[in-house]
């Protein structure tokens, strides 16, 4: 690989389900419903791990951490990230910056978006000022409308190290 940078885009979603904890961006937020899922379900941290790795044209995060292993039962979603940087750490690069889009009809994310910041920008080794993340409702359409399912869109750029 010796392209100077890199993008990659991933996507997830979960369905929101009675029982399971809220994890979004690493970040615990309380929640009478949370996503289900074979790991903690961060669907914000699944997208841009996808991203990451999608930057290096490599398969996407079940390729790495299958759901029917059960040592990933309920691991943390950032270990997942953690290894998408080492994967790119591999090959020569590192993250340049990364953008985010999480749909969630309910809760509120506002409030947690500085946390969030906060823990992805360590696990992807930058400063907080390369990570953006906006969160937005899907107006009432389908599922994630519905509030039944949280979804999450994702970009990265790697840059040659
Ligand atoms: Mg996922």
């Amino acid at each position: 690989m010796s392209l100077p940078f890199r993008v990659g885009l991933g996507y997830d979603i979960h369905r929101l389900v009675a029982g399971r904890k809220l994890v979004l961006g690493g970040v615990t937020i309380p929640s009478e419903v949370g996503l289900e899922g074979h790991s903690d379900a961060d669907v914000l941290t699944h997208a841009l791990a996808d991203a990451v790795l999608g930057a290096l044209a490599l398969p996407d995060i079940g390729h790495f951490f299958p759901n029917t292993d059960p040592k990933f039962r309920g691991m943390d979603s950032q270990e997942i990230l953690r290894r998408a940087v080492a994967e790119a750490k591999t090959r020569g690069y590192k993250v340049g910056n990364v953008d985010i889009a999480v749909l969630a009809e309910r809760p509120r994310l506002s409030p947690h978006i500085n946390a969030m910041k906060v823990v992805l920008a360590k696990s992807l080794e930058v400063t907080v000022e390369e990570v953006g993340i906006k969160a937005t409702t899907n107006e009432n359409c389908d599922d994630v409308g519905a509030g039944e399912a949280i979804a999450a869109h994702a970009v990265a750029m790697l840059v040659k190290a």
